[in-house]
């Protein structure tokens, strides 16, 4: 009997000159918005790397960065084990940190940098985390924005790209932490 093996196909969604021109105009954004002070950029681990190294070295001001890691509590579960057929990248609702920030945000300029915004629920989880410390100013820039699959409404700053609902890997998103490395953002079918 033969076993039906389903190849990933990946379709690129956003090229990755596509990405070069759109990080631009959202560094050049943020370097007019706090033009004469410091920031800090928080990186969400591990996705947010790749567009956070990117952004911040077009950001004419004077920079340090942080990292956060999170992860929602249990392994998501694929279509096939959950019975309620949940998409296998929704988020669970409950969000835990796995890598704290190293240093206080009280009295900072504070980008987070995310991936990707999906149901809301991660960047409500660590915008609160942050606003507790109290920052000057608290900003997000998030590289996509899903706006259909929005469960917990939240404001991002500066958006990247609004894309539909499907699954993206590449330029720091994964699927099962393969693919980060793409340089541009594909759609993965049949993962
Ligand atoms: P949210 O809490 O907004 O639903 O989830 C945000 C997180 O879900 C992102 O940081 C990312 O880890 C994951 N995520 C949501 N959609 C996608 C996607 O299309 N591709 C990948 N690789 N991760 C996604």
């Amino acid at each position: 009997m033969y076993k039906i093996v389903l190849v990933p196909e990946l379709k690129v969604l956003l090229s990755r000159n596509q990405i070069a021109q759109r990080v631009t105009e959202m560094a050049e954004d943020i370097t007019r918005d706090f033009k004469g002070q410091s920031i800090i950029f928080v990186g969400v681990l591990k996705g947010a790397a790749i567009f956070l190294s990117d952004l911040a070295r077009q950001v004419s001001l004077d920079a340090t960065f942080d990292f956060i890691g999170v992860s929602s509590y249990g392994n998501r579960p694929t279509p096939a084990e959950d019975p309620a057929g949940h998409a296998a990248w929704d988020s669970l609702g409950e969000v835990r940190v796995t890598k704290d920030l190293d240093q206080s945000m009280t009295d900072r300029n504070v980008i987070l940098v995310e991936d990707i915004l999906d149901t809301g629920l991660t960047l409500n989880y660590i915008q609160k985390l942050l606003l507790a410390h109290q920052p000057r100013t608290l900003r997000i820039a998030a590289l996509l924005d899903k706006p259909s699959r929005r469960k917990q409404p939240i404001h991002a700053h500066y958006i990247g790209f609004a894309i539909p609902d499907a699954y993206v890997v590449g330029y720091g998103l994964d699927y099962a932490e393969r693919y980060r490395n793409l340089p541009d953002i594909c759609v993965i079918e049949n993962p």
